[in-house]
């Protein structure tokens, strides 16, 4: 067994002089003497690095020469109580070196007792330890913590498992979600249930890369409406590269999903009838053709224009003639089924793409629209009609082969007396 060995005398007053010495922090001894000095009687080498006096200029002086401007008086008032008392001190202020700059500190003051029986004391030791860095660090985190805390865009931050640890005002406000409410839940409870499927897997499978993820969620807010939220999702690593949370800021894009929305509507919507526009039924067309051939069932196409529509227009005044463009619209829609869809194809002229129907059937139905045309109620006294024609996709047929067929099965309609149906 190793023996272990009390060191005493000189070789433990050699050890601790070398400790101090060598201390990263400023140690000063000064003598007690509250009335003249004190005055500084040892200073470490921690002491001429932190201040620029040497030893010699420090020696024989008092702290004071440490003071300036901002050093707070009213710590230096309970420092000299604290010495009166001889009561261990521990205070932070500011400092000036010898070049005039100024330095954070924080100081521990102990008195030195004459012995363990005499309670004079002897002197003061004060360990003074440059804190501007912590000061500037602890700063910038209050500043950040701020930002974070005015930012108008929500910020959630969660622990590696996903449970939230932080919310921010603004994910307050915008959810109406408080932060007791959010803090320790997992973020699932703002799912809408609109998400693609496989979207949050995909969310986790580049998390799990390390790398951050940017998608726009949609998301329920406490009150059940939905918000769109576009979002960035990054791991924040410590030291050694493992995650440590998971930060989120968002931005809340509601109103322009909304507009796109409408934007999005507005270009496929004939602005009079509400129906599907030329664009948007061309799309619809085209579709259905592919759907038709790859499981091999009959697609058919009718065409319909109003029988001398020119005339109401001169008789009756546009505006009429747009009321009965109308009412067509919505008698025409009315008498069909929900598969078939119906769109403006020109100034007055209309076109329904007729799914799983051979020309036949869309014959029957052409028929079945002419009648009700013919007897719809208008703003004009006297009834409409329009010429219809039918056609069937065939083998080989484009969208405009198809459509210029129809066309002309319509134009032979009108050809032959109108307000008929013609199949070709
Ligand atoms: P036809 O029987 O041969 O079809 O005779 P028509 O007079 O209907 O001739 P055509 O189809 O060539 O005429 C189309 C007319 O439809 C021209 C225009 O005055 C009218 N029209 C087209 N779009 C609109 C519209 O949005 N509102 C109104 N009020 N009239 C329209
Ligand atoms: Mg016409
Ligand atoms: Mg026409």
């Amino acid at each position: 067994m190793a023996s272990v060995s009390i060191i005493e005398g000189f070789e433990k007053l050699r050890l601790l002089d070398a400790a101090i010495e060598q201390s990263y922090n400023s140690v000063v001894i000064t003598d007690a003497d509250l009335d003249g000095g004190p005055r500084i009687v040892y200073v470490n080498a921690g002491f001429e690095r932190m201040t620029g006096y040497s030893r010699e200029e420090a020696l024989g002086k008092t702290p004071r020469i440490l003071q300036g401007p901002a050093t707070s008086r009213a710590v230096l008032d309970r420092l000299r109580g604290a010495l009166v008392s001889g009561e261990y001190f521990e205070g932070e202020t500011v400092n000036y070196r010898k070049d005039g700059s100024p330095y954070e500190v924080r100081w521990h003051i102990s008195p030195v007792y004459a012995s363990d029986n005499d309670r004079d004391i002897t002197h003061f030791v004060s360990v003074q330890k440059d804190i501007t860095e912590e000061r500037r660090r602890d700063d910038e985190l209050r500043l950040l913590s701020t930002a974070l805390e005015v930012s108008v865009d929500p910020v959630l931050i969660t622990d590696p498992d996903g449970t939230i640890t932080y919310v921010n005002a603004a994910f307050e406000e915008q959810t109406g979600y408080s932060r007791n409410e959010a803090v320790g839940k997992n973020p699932r409870f703002l799912q809408s249930g609109q998400q693609e499927p496989g979207f949050y897997r995909g969310m986790w499978e580049t998390l799990a890369r390390g790398e951050a993820f940017r998608g726009e969620f949609v998301n329920r807010r406490r009150d059940g409406t939905l918000m769109n939220m576009e979002q960035s999702i990054s791991p924040v690593t410590d030291a050694h590269g493992r995650v440590t949370h998971y930060v989120s800021i968002s931005k809340d894009v509601t109103d322009r999903v909304r507009m796109e929305d409408e934007i999005r509507r507005l270009a496929h919507t004939d602005w009079l009838t509400g129906l599907a526009n030329r664009l948007s039924l061309g799309n619809t067309l085209e579709a259905e053709m592919e759907r038709s051939r790859r499981y091999g069932r009959p697609l058919s196409l009718i065409m319909f224009d109003i029988d001398h529509f020119k005339d109401f227009n001169d008789d009756y005044g546009h505006e009429t003639g747009d009321d009965v463009l109308k009412r067509l619209a919505d008698t025409v829609q009315g008498a069909l089924r929900e598969a078939d869809a119906l769109g403006r194809w020109g100034g007055e002229e209309f076109m329904v793409v007729v799914p799983e129907t051979p020309g036949a059937g869309a014959e029957a139905m052409a028929e079945k629209l002419r009648k009700a045309v013919a007897v719809m109620e208008t703003a004009c006294p006297v009834s409409v009609t329009a010429s219809f024609g039918v056609t069937e996709m065939r083998q080989g047929d484009t969208p405009k082969t198809f459509a210029r067929r129809v066309d002309e099965a319509m134009y032979q309609a009108k050809e032959a007396g109108r307000n008929r149906v013609v199949l070709l």
